[in-house]
């Protein structure tokens, strides 16, 4: 069978690219090794933070403002609430040493914002404190509220968009891993198909179809994610409780806190980032031990989030970044075939961009050029 796009693993990115490739009308076809949403890559946990004053660098805005128009498309087709805008509370270190990458990110997310005119506010601690009494900032932290920011429902995200995409004619193999792409042909057990173009958004698993050097260019990591007991779970409902991008004074205090969804688990999310060590998906621990939790409650929970019950950890999973060394993207062609887009936006920020690179992405593929400029996630070594 012959189709215009194959798209290897349906995640967030895949799943989006499907569902924009579907809707341009294309001969789709899309195939995960798992059925998607699931929760052994990087997009499971229930939710996602996203903002738009995007800290991160100026290039990103496009795709993370279309992308909440595409969530906001899609819950009016569905009926399912995607993008919920609790706003979103940047908190860093007013002295501007925030911890590895994030360095004084609450002025570089401002200056993002002043670039394309955002509303947002600058608060002080004590601001913060009034506004949020939940939220419990020190002297020297400052804060960047981004009222258009929030939270995604991530998997309802990626089944919706999966959903329409099969509705739009899409063709979708669950449970098949790809085993092989030679050229225009990709191979699952016992089966072949060939397209004119191929996508790779096998996120975590993507050194493996790479060459060495770009291989090492990416590094996967083990996430943790935490559901808290809370004393009175309505306080940290989205009308009143903003998502919160929390980074510390140490690479190991980064807190990222997640207002609490309707029909969600029952608790409070967090979680922090960690780096040390690099894992293979495929045989990555995915167990949380008690001593995992104590660490990550001693270390990073401290008091910065009050009326939480800390000593009951309600559920703890195991999620992968793909970190490349910058932690920018990578959305270019795969070295030895150029047949085959790679699209590898991760790092721990990618989620809340996807809708629109999957849009951007079946632009390109089906009609040359994207209209969101993806140059600046080309290769760089
Ligand atoms: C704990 C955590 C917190 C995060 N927080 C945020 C946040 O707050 N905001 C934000 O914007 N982003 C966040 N991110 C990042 C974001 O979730 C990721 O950027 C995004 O989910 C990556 O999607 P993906 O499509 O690349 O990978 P995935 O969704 O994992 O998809 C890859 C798919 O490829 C499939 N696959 C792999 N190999 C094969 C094969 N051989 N054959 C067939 N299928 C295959 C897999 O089964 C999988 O379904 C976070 C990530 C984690 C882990």
């Amino acid at each position: 069978m012959h189709y215009d796009l194959i798209i290897v693993g349906c995640g967030a990115m895949g799943a989006a690219t499907l569902y924009q490739a579907a809707k341009k009308g294309a001969k789709v076809l899309g195939i995960d090794q798992f059925d998607p949403p699931h929760a052994l890559g990087s997009t499971h946990g229930e939710t996602r933070i996203t903002r738009l004053a995007v800290g991160e660098g100026p290039e990103y805005f496009p795709l993370v403002k279309r992308s909440h128009e595409i969530w906001e498309e899609i819950t009016a087709q569905t009926g399912t609430q995607l993008l919920y805008l609790s706003g979103l509370l940047t908190i860093a270190p007013k002295d501007g040493t925030g911890a590895g990458h994030f360095g004084d990110f609450v002025s570089l997310s401002a200056k993002v914002a002043a670039q394309y005119g955002l509303d947002v506010t600058r608060m002080t601690a004590a601001e913060v404190r009034e506004k949020f009494p939940l939220i419990n900032p020190t002297e020297a932290d400052n804060a960047l509220l981004d009222p258009n920011g929030g939270v995604v429902a991530v998997d309802h995200a990626v089944a919706a968009q999966l959903q329409l995409a099969t509705q739009l004619g899409a063709d979708l193999l669950r449970n098949t891993a790809v085993t092989s792409i030679e050229g225009n042909t990709v191979n699952v057990a016992g089966q072949s198909f060939t397209a004119d173009k191929i996508v790779n958004t096998t996120g975590a698993w993507v050194k493996s179809w790479l060459p060495k050097s770009q291989a090492d260019y990416f590094r996967v990591t083990r996430q943790t994610i935490y559901w808290f007991a809370a004393d009175d779970l309505a306080a940290f409902m989205p009308d009143v409780f903003p998502g919160i991008l929390w980074p510390g004074y140490h690479e190991d205090d980064y807190l990222g806190a997640f207002p609490v969804l309707p029909g969600g688990t029952p608790g409070f999310k967090v979680l922090t980032e960690r780096r040390e060590f690099a894992y293979d998906p495929d045989t990555v621990p995915r167990e949380v031990p008690q001593s995992e939790i104590d660490d990550f409650v001693n270390v990073v929970m401290k008091d910065r989030i009050l009326g939480l019950n800390l000593t009951k950890c309600l559920k703890a999973k195991v999620c992968l970044y793909t970190d490349t060394p910058d932690e920018h993207f990578i959305i270019d062609w795969h070295p030895e075939n150029k047949n085959m887009l790679v699209v590898s936006p991760c790092s721990g920020h990618g989620f809340k961009h996807s809708a629109a690179i999957g849009e951007s992405i079946a632009q390109w593929m089906l009609d040359g050029k994207s209209k969101i400029d993806l140059s600046a996630f080309q290769w760089k070594n």
